[in-house]
């Protein structure tokens, strides 16, 4: 019988979400074990997915400048460009990544194991290496990380190699002339509009009417009108009847309106399923629910107080960002540490071609909260920084209460999205008022100044309204 080794807290799966579980536990003193099944760390953030699709959309925009700097030599990427060109700096920054979380993780005295961990009971895991050797680790708290991957649709044939999942997509060998991609969620829309900026010939088929449903309707349009502007095609509101690899050179799709697609490559991104199957989790009696997600509460403690379910996993945005955060919070949790309450504020960044960002409460549930709350709109145009850059199609959209006083949420499509919503986001944690945003000088020309423009629309609305009840 192998004896069992105990620790303080146990981190099943090194992606985003185990990594800052376990640095916060040993941050605190605690005597940590992360178990890892694959031989780097990182999990599907590093290796299948934010890193090596961020990486491409980086040499997507050298390209674009290059080209659009270019105009009159008339510069086409060759129809035989290599993946491997365009992604010529990802081994640098995986590396880069790699050795700073090694250091990070050793630094902090983390015992790092390499095994495919499942539970024995409410406290004991078993953890089994690759030459099949076994070890048991007890804890008082045990973290579940182990992610996800993407789901895989009975009906659609996918053989990674003329039909991909994202996991697959960056092994081809050449940049594809065309690609349909199916679905219409964040990985569909990012990779559509990559490849599209690429010149690919791309056609996004999604059974909903517009792309990224949860996300405000007005950028979305403005997303899907900058898509299309580039090439790509969006095809909502439709059913897929079949597809299949021709066995020459095109996967033919069938939609159920009667189109037929035919493309050299097909992304299917329909969503994600999460890595709970080999967990045993019945040993540990815990419940997964429909969906394959382990039902968690907000400070992502599962059925059994002491084990906690963290990042894609858990129910909630399939975001790096969120699956940290959750990795913290559950240990602050779980060690009586405050949690604070980030998380009622997680950003959305989606780093589609424009990109997007979003925090806090968009105009449809403003409005479903408030009845009346007032909008204020800064159109890139009007910004001295995007006018220079030739960035001039974003929008900033400022959600305020219907007195005006106080900002509710932000959202951004257009350059630097990512990045502006993080002044909404201190603004939200602070309760900034509209005001404020007046009263503050921002630097010019910058995109930062289209939250002024938002605010003085707004207090522009508020005036009205005023004099209209003073009427
Ligand atoms: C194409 C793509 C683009 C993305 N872009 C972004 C983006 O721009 N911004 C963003 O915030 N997010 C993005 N994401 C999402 C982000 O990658 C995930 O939300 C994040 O990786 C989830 O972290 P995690 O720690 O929950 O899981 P993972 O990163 O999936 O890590 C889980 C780890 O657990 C390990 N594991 C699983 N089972 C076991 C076991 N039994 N024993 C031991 N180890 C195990 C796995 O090997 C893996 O290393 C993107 C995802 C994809 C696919």
């Amino acid at each position: 019988m192998s004896t069992s080794v105990t620790y303080d807290i146990i981190v099943i799966g090194a992606g985003p979400a185990g990594q800052k579980a376990a640095v916060q536990g040993a941050k605190a003193g605690k005597h940590v074990a992360l178990i890892e099944r694959e031989r780097g760390i990182g999990g599907s953030c590093v290796y299948r997915g934010t890193i090596p699709s961020k990486t491409l959309r980086e040499s997507a925009l050298h390209l674009d400048q290059l080209k659009r700097a270019g105009e009159a030599l008339q510069f086409t990427l060759k129809p035989d460009t290599q993946i491997a060109t365009l992604l010529s700096r990802l081994e640098n920054v995986v590396r880069a990544h790699d050795s700073f979380m090694s250091q990070q993780l050793r630094r902090n005295g983390i015992s790092l194991l390499h095994g495919r961990a499942h539970f024995l009971s409410e406290h004991i895991i078993e953890m089994q290496t690759v030459d099949g050797a076994r070890q048991q680790l007890t804890a008082d708290t045990i973290i579940i990380a182990t992610g996800s991957r993407p789901r895989a649709p009975k009906e659609i044939p996918i053989d990674h190699e003329h039909i991909l999942d994202s996991d697959s997509l960056l092994s081809m060998m050449y940049l594809p002339q065309s690609l349909a991609v199916l679905g219409g969620g964040v990985i569909a829309c990012e990779y559509g509009s990559i490849f599209s900026l690429l010149g690919v010939e791309v056609t996004l088929i999604d059974r909903a009417q517009y792309p990224l449903q949860f996300m405000d309707r007005e950028l979305v349009k403005q997303f899907v009108q900058s898509f299309e502007r580039q090439g790509g095609r969006y095809l909502g509101g439709r059913e897929i009847t079949e597809v299949r690899w021709d066995n020459v050179a095109h996967v033919v799709t069938r939609l159920s309106d009667g189109t037929t697609i035919k493309s050299e490559k097909m992304l299917v991104a329909l969503g994600r399923q999460s890595n709970v199957e080999d967990l045993n989790l019945s040993a540990a009696k815990i419940s997964v629910s429909e969906k394959g997600l382990i039902p968690t509460n907000q400070y992502c403690q599962t059925d059994i107080a002491h084990i906690y379910a963290v990042g894609d996993m858990a129910v909630g945005p399939a975001l790096a960002s969120k699956a940290m955060e959750e990795g913290r919070r559950a240990v602050r949790h779980a060690l009586n540490l405050p949690v604070g309450d980030a998380a009622s504020t997680i950003p959305m960044g989606i780093y589609t071609i424009p990109e997007m960002a979003s925090i806090g409460l968009d105009e449809k549930s403003a409005r479903e909260r408030y009845k009346d709350p007032l909008i204020g709109r800064a159109k890139f145009e009007e910004v001295a920084r995007a006018q220079i850059s030739g960035a001039g199609h974003g929008l900033l959209k400022m959600v305020a209460d219907p007195e005006g006083e106080h900002l509710l949420g932000v959202q951004v499509v257009g350059d630097s999205a990512t990045e502006l919503v993080h002044i909404g986001q201190l603004a939200l944690q602070s309760s900034a008022t509209i005001e404020s945003f007046i009263d503050n000088i921002f630097n010019f020309p910058t995109y930062a100044e289209a939250y002024r423009i938002a605010a003085l629309d707004i207090l522009g609305q508020v005036a009205k309204r005023r004099a209209a009840k003073a009427a």
